[in-house]
């Protein structure tokens, strides 16, 4: 499963940036400026198809605030003890369970993005070495439509 780069949420979509964002590549670097796409949620690609980022760890510490608000009501901690849960009937039980569940996967998204925000965000090299590989062929696609200048004879 490829992971969303920012929340490691299920990766369905893609995020476009330049290719200079990613860890490792210096703005001089041949095509920094390319455009290349990164595994992204869908949910962490719509926050942050309506900003304009200036960098991934940026983008991951928006992402966190943007979760800690909308998620407010399941990041709040769910204090139910196994016997106040097991004096429950089944529907309020199951309920609280599952609002339970989305609290951890919530807390986790959030602290991925956190941890993003700060250490920048871990690519997998086959997802790294997929964005080279389009760098490299793009540039060498420019290179070959560039007119070479003849000499007079
Ligand atoms: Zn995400």
């Amino acid at each position: 499963m490829i992971k969303c780069i920012f929340c490691s949420d299920y990766a369905g979509s893609f995020i476009r940036t330049p290719y200079s964002y990613l860890p490792g590549v210096n703005d001089d670097d041949a095509g920094a400026d390319l455009i290349v796409n990164l595994p992204s949620c869908t949910e962490c690609r719509e926050i942050l198809d309506a900003v304009s980022i200036a960098s991934l760890e940026g983008a991951a510490r928006y992402l966190s605030l943007v979760y800690s608000e909308v998620y407010a009501h399941l990041l709040a901690e769910v204090k139910w003890s196994r016997g106040e849960l097991e004096e429950l009937g089944y529907n309020l039980r199951s309920s609280i369970e599952m609002s339970h569940k989305a609290h951890l996967e919530v807390t986790d998204r959030v602290e991925q993005c956190k941890r993003v925000a700060v250490l920048g965000p871990l690519l997998p090299d086959e997802v790294m070495d997929d964005i080279r590989y389009e760098v490299s062929s793009t540039l060498a696609t420019e290179a070959a439509h560039i007119p070479t200048q003849r000499s007079p004879p």
